[in-house]
């Protein structure tokens, strides 16, 4: 690890801000070329060793909430959001409590992490690639934004993206049942995860039927397919034209590259990291990228020429009592990858990059509708990872024009997200209310409790509905001087709603899923209580959401700078040597869980960051030779 504060005064090609999965990427693809990378993280670095990370196992396990952050120690110095911040409010309603400041109409209910590795530490591990007409919805469905690019200029990379995370999934089925196309011979690195037992049962009750969608005449068949993982399952000999594929190890102990074995704690930890995590990519840096850890970026330094050169930080030693010291670091390019909420919020605290003002607009997620019920029959759930199938029908087609689509996941872990279970029946079979505005209940015990909940939990299913945000610029990160941290650093505002476009799908899903249980003759517990943070009513229906930890769409990417924060490379553009990478560029994000996508992004932009170096020091490398290895500092 390098202190922050002995980097004072060294002068780098590229300052990385950030050490995500964007900021990892961008820091392997540099290092690789033999620029002098320096990254500058904001969280501690503790769960690099095995020692550390069997600390965040034993933190996860002695936590009495199970949450996303659990595992992972407060840092006063970088806080995090966090899903417990929001709570309801007596009477209807919701108060956010904790880093993020919000200002509703509703909640953003989503978190993320600010540690060395980011929020993929606690990611779920699912890796879909985007549909093609995902990237034009302003053009072909009215609605939303679309992107400049499209599926075919990412396409080699989304291949990058799968290789560098070590994807597992089933080629022929992705093209087959989506309509996603891929090289001719090619397959993921490793073959998929095994569908769980509730996937099968699903699959025989559901495949081949068909349900009504409200907004079409034709019925839409039902298929379950199985979804590309980010998590270790067997290697594909037929990988790299026959070259196979080798797993990636787990950080801090090599030559442990074990496969998912169905510990079910993916989100938020994976004891024996079969899930993939940024830790191990940073693990085969090349030494010219520097780590310094602690170190909170507080602003962009610009010039009068437009151009950045720098930024400033602040370096801290306790995460519990920090007491920080100011510094700077220098660079040719300065790349922000701090999350799509911080990168908004230093753009911001920066003045920079903003003439468009639409820095911090079009924040969005996909807004998760639950629908959970009991099998007839024992289904085997609270195994295996949290979702490895889904039914993928209602991701495209025209009738986006009318409704968002969505993904209608599988949940393996029953009634966990939706009610808490097991705790949850475990109390109301003691009598216990999960509400404290229900009367107590009648208490069981001994055997006749084991048997009730042995028949019960194990019968539980639910689906998760992943509905896609359109872009809205009402939605929006913004910063006020109110409201400032420990280290006096800006705290997001956010301001937050849905469209009647996301809740018109949501009752269409509403209305599948009905459909769907019918089919199952599988009993309904759905009820969504307006004591929730995320209660609303739509057409006079009750809805309740939840946030998928998706944040995107706060550094619009476009096709000039009126409309959009960043160009195509993710550099912004008005500061030619200023990037902000990461899923904050996203103009829209579809239906699919977006990491895959925004790596994909990331290792693109790499690249031009890459030709933007060698456009700075061609002059001086005249007679010297093209490759940054060849640069006298190199050698150094
Ligand atoms: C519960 C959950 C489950 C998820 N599951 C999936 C999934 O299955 N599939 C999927 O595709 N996506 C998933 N996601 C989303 C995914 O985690 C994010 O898209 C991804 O982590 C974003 O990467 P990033 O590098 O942009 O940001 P982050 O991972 O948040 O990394 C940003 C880094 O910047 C650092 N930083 C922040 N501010 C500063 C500063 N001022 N100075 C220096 N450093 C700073 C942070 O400490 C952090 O290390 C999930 C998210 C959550 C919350
Ligand atoms: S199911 Fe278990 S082994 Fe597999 S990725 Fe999740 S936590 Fe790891």
């Amino acid at each position: 690890m390098n202190h922050a504060r002995e980097l004072d005064g060294h002068k780098y090609d590229v300052i990385v801000v950030g050490a995500g999965l964007a900021g990892t990427m961008v820091a392997k693809q540099l290092g690789d070329q033999g620029w002098r990378v320096l990254v500058l993280e904001a969280g501690t670095q503790t769960l690099d060793t095995w020692p550390g990370h069997l600390d965040a196992m034993n933190t996860f396990y002695a936590a009495l909430a199970k949450v996303p952050n659990s595992p992972y120690r407060p840092n006063e110095a970088a806080p995090s959001s966090d899903v417990l911040h929001t709570v309801s409010k007596p009477g209807g309603g919701y108060e956010s409590k904790g880093y993020l400041v919000q200002n509703g109409p509703l909640p953003y209910g989503t978190d993320y992490l600010r540690a060395n590795g980011g929020t993929f530490m606690h990611w779920l591990g699912l890796t879909p690639r985007m549909h093609p007409t995902d990237f034009q919805v302003r053009t072909t469905y009215d609605y939303g934004l679309d992107w400049p690019i499209g599926y075919e200029d990412l396409e080699p990379y989304y291949r990058a993206a799968e290789r560098e995370i070590g994807v597992s999934g089933d080629v022929a089925e992705q093209k087959r049942e989506i309509g996603l196309p891929f090289p001719e011979d090619y397959v993921f690195p490793m073959h998929e995860i095994p569908s769980s037992y509730l996937d099968r049962v699903l699959a025989r009750d559901l495949d081949g039927t068909r349900v009504d969608s409200a907004h079409t005449s034709e019925p839409i068949e039902l298929k379950v397919v199985n979804t590309p993982h980010g998590r270790n399952s067997t290697p594909n000999n037929m990988y790299d034209g026959g070259k196979g594929y080798r797993p990636v190890e787990a950080a801090g102990l090599p030559n442990y590259g074990e496969r998912c074995v169905g510990n079910s704690s993916c989100t938020p930890i994976c004891p024996v990291q079969a899930k993939y995590n940024p830790l191990k990519t940073q693990a085969a840096w090349s030494q010219k990228v520097t780590l310094a850890a602690r170190a909170v970026v507080t602003r962009v330094l610009a010039g009068e020429n437009g151009r950045v050169f720098g930024v400033e930080y602040q370096a801290y030693d306790d995460p519990a009592a920090p007491v920080a010291t100011t510094h700077t670091a220098e660079a040719h390019i300065v790349v922000l990858a701090a999350h799509a909420i911080e990168n908004a919020k230093l753009l911001l605290a920066s003045q920079l990059a903003n003439s468009s003002d639409q820095v911090g607009r079009n924040l969005m997620d996909h807004p998760v509708m639950l629908t959970w019920g009991l099998m007839p029959q024992p289904v085997g759930p609270y195994r295996g990872p949290g979702s490895t199938s889904a039914l993928e029908a209602f991701r495209t087609g025209d009738t986006r024009s009318s409704h968002a689509p969505f993904r209608a996941v599988i949940a393996n872990w029953g009634w966990i997200w939706a009610a808490f279970s097991p705790g949850s029946d475990v109390a109301g079979k003691l009598g216990i209310p999960f509400s404290t505005q229900k009367p107590r209940g009648k208490a069981v015990y001994g055997r006749r409790l084991r048997e009730e909940l042995g028949d019960e939990i194990g019968r539980q299913f639910a689906f998760q509905f992943e509905m896609e945000q359109d872009a809205e610029a009402r939605n929006r990160v913004t910063i006020d001087r109110r409201y400032r941290d420990r280290l006096g650093n800006h705290r997001p505002v956010l301001t937050y709603d849905l469209s009647d476009h996301v809740k018109e799908g949501m009752a269409v899903a509403q209305h599948v899923s009905q459909q769907i249980f019918v089919q199952l003759r599988a009993e309904s517990h759905t009820c969504y209580s307006d004591e929730s943070p995320s209660f609303f009513e739509y057409e006079g229906a009750p809805f309740e959401f939840h946030g998928a930890g998706h944040g995107a769409g706060t550094h619009i990417m476009g096709t000039a700078p009126a409309n959009s924060v960043v160009d195509q490379w993710q550099r912004t553009w008005d500061h030619p040597n200023l990037y902000a990478v990461g899923c904050g560029s996203m103009p829209s994000i579809g239906t699919s869980n977006p990491s895959l996508t925004m790596t994909a992004l990331a290792l693109r932009s790499a690249e031009q960051i890459h030709r933007d170096l060698m456009d700075l020091h061609r002059p001086l490398m005249a007679g010297v030779g093209t490759s940054p290895a060849d640069r006298p500092e190199a050698a150094k």
